[in-house]
């Protein structure tokens, strides 16, 4: 171990690359970290038993664990550009058998679609999929949002920022409306053993909306903490 710490100092010549920093907090976590908690590490070497989905932006600034205070085990995550989800089908997706497995084999009760201000991929989706030639994967990726520009069709904005601001939203609700083409999905629903839930993070403030599927509106998540985006019609039995 020792040998490789010393070749990543001399790969990265300074010693103080971000990498290094990365590898030191790898080392705090074996020294500091994982000795205080070794029984709930044991419990988890065993098995996990998450009832939150949580699929999320791959930003950096946008960190699952960190916003919902949860630690090792609380939360089974998918993230990826613009925090899209592909309409269900046979095709092979990392995001479809994530979902497939979560609901079917752990049974999750719960998924978060979580999309955040300031969001690149919604910006580079405002700006237009045309422009974005040099990146062909993401231009056809996201497409899986095209239904998030629909959404402000024939709207007006004060500045770009409100715009991209109307997208994040639009693209939660789109994202959610896909996640209701995934078979596994529709069928816990119905059986009242899923709930949805629709979040917008704002990270300049730390504030938090949720999607309230009875007023049809996003609204503060510390106003209502118990809101859902389940279809109305098919909410989820309470616990
Ligand atoms: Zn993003």
């Amino acid at each position: 171990m020792l040998a490789k710490r010393s070749f990543a100092k001399g790969h990265y010549m300074n010693g103080d690359s971000k990498m290094d920093h990365i590898i030191d907090g790898v080392l705090k976590f074996q020294r500091e970290v994982y000795p205080n908690d070794k029984a709930l590490y044991r419990d988890l070497s065993i098995a996990q038993a998450p009832e939150t989905m949580f699929i999320g932006c791959a930003d950096s600034r946008v960190v699952p664990e960190l916003l919902t205070q949860q630690g090792p085990g609380g939360l089974f995550v998918v993230r990826n550009a613009g925090n899209i989800i592909p309409p269900g089908g046979p095709e092979p997706g990392g995001v479809t058998a994530s979902i497939e497995y979560g609901v079917s084999v752990l049974g999750i009760k719960d998924i978060v679609v979580c999309g955040h201000s300031g969001c690149g991929a919604m910006t580079a989706l405002m700006n237009g999929i045309d422009k974005l030639n040099a990146l062909p994967a993401v231009a056809r990726w996201l497409h899986y949002a095209d239904g998030a520009l629909d959404g402000v069709k024939g709207m007006t904005f004060a500045d770009e920022h409100a715009k991209l601001d109307a997208i994040v939203h639009e693209n939660v609700l789109t994202q959610l409306d896909n996640l209701l083409t995934h078979v596994p999905v529709k069928k816990a629903i119905e059986a009242g053993q899923l709930r949805l839930h629709g979040w917008v993070y704002d990270i300049g403030s730390g504030g938090v909306e949720t999607y309230d599927a009875e007023v049809r509106r996003f609204v503060a998540i510390s106003s209502a903490p118990f809101s859902s985006a389940t279809p109305s019609g098919q909410h989820a039995k309470a616990d």
